[in-house]
């Protein structure tokens, strides 16, 4: 048997090999390693992938929800509603401008945010809500974006996890996840669903004077060179990265059948598992799979987390610590006990090996090690 990783980056490059290292040639070839057109072609290529006006590439996923946020105008004192069950990068950038993060508890099935707990959350000073599209699944953005127009509040969707995923409004529509708030935000990093061979991001919007905003904050603050209209970053996506990103854009959708298709053989196998709560689906948005996060209860998580990794099995936990209770973020407004459910959840959850590459065996391993840690 291949030995099990979280994600086998190196089985998915030996299938694309051949395509990915005559694109990396030709970008070598060119010299036109920053901007240039592998970059414009990629952003108008995911552009037309995600029906959506605009895509203005950038640096990293971290990066693009601080562009985002500084494009929006938002500034010391506003407040963000943003879920505390997540990667930090959402927060830390909300703390990062000076902005107070407003922590809401997220759905206990699905993960994502709690639109009711939303509501609760909405004080004079809140400016903006970002829904995290946690492991793959689009948040309810339905309830979310009626909460945003009554109350006058921007929506930046961290898309990091969750690209590809369709939502379905309560009219039958359909669009892509990050193409329905105000911004979306999205994240190359290797490990992702869409991932380059470096870092990379990228910021969706359907509103033109947004976008121009954004490619101003991307670029220094300027649209003349030299001439600085706001304070800017310097965020780029590089032109190998988006040549390797072009290639694997065509096969987003065949990746994330894959990782569906592991997702359903994990579900199966542990249906009958009493201390199992394999991943809820959301009733109204596609699963992409960015990790296979089950519940695990009873107490069992970390013996079988350990159980696993005695055989020879990698799972991990997304997220040990929520935000509101890390040392960099602790605030008297959110103590431990304020957001149950997200707490409840980082002592429950573990995630399994996801990945395009997983084989039928190494499939069978796994299940079959799983169901054996609660037959002892
Ligand atoms: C990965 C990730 C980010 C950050 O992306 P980077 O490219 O690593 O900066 C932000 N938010 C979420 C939810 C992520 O999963």
């Amino acid at each position: 048997m291949k030995p099990i990783q979280m994600v086998d980056l190196v089985g998915q490059y030996q299938k694309i090999k051949s395509e990915v290292d005559a694109a990396l040639q030709r970008v070598i070839d060119s010299a036109a390693f920053i901007n240039g057109p592998e970059v414009k072609e990629f952003e108008k290529e995911l552009a037309a992938y995600l029906k959506a006006e605009e895509v203005i590439a950038c640096a990293n996923g971290t990066d693009a929800l601080q562009i985002a946020m500084m494009a929006l105008g938002l500034k010391p004192g506003d407040e963000v509603i943003t879920p505390s069950f997540t990667f930090v990068a959402t927060v830390e950038v909300v703390a990062l401008l000076g902005i107070e993060p407003v922590f809401a508890d997220v759905l206990p099935g699905t993960f994502n945010i709690d639109p009711a707990d939303i509501m609760r959350k909405i004080t004079p000073k809140t400016k903006a809500i970002v829904p995290v599209h946690l492991f793959g699944q689009t948040a309810d953005m339905d309830p979310i974006m009626a909460i945003a127009k009554e109350h006058d509040l921007f929506v930046i969707e961290d898309n990091c996890q969750a690209i590809g995923s369709d939502y379905t409004f309560s009219d039958g529509t359909k669009k892509k996840s990050g193409t329905i708030g105000h911004i979306g935000t999205t994240s190359f990093f290797p490990s992702k669903n869409l991932g380059c061979y470096g870092d990379g991001g990228a910021i969706f919007t359907n509103d033109d004077d947004l976008a121009k905003r954004i490619r101003k904050v991307c670029n220094h603050g300027s649209d003349v060179r030299y001439y600085h209209e706001v304070v800017g970053v310097n965020s780029r996506l590089d032109a190998m990265q988006a040549a390797i990103l072009r290639i694997k854009l065509r096969k987003l959708d065949a990746y994330s059948a894959a990782r569906n298709a592991v997702a359903s053989t994990y579900d199966k196998a542990f249906a009958d598992l009493a201390h199992i709560s394999t991943p809820a689906r959301s009733s109204n948005s596609d699963h992409v799979f960015h990790q296979y996060t089950m519940r695990v209860t009873g107490g069992h998580r970390d013996s079988l987390k350990q159980h696993l990794e005695a055989h020879g099995i990698p799972a991990m936990i997304y997220y040990p610590v929520s935000c509101h209770m890390q040392a960099a973020y602790k605030s008297t407004r959110f103590p431990e006990g304020s957001l149950p459910v997200t707490e409840q959840l980082t002592h429950e959850v573990l995630s399994l090996p996801m990945s395009t590459e997983l084989d039928n065996e190494q499939l069978t391993h796994i299940t079959d090690t799983v169901k054996g840690f609660f037959k002892q």
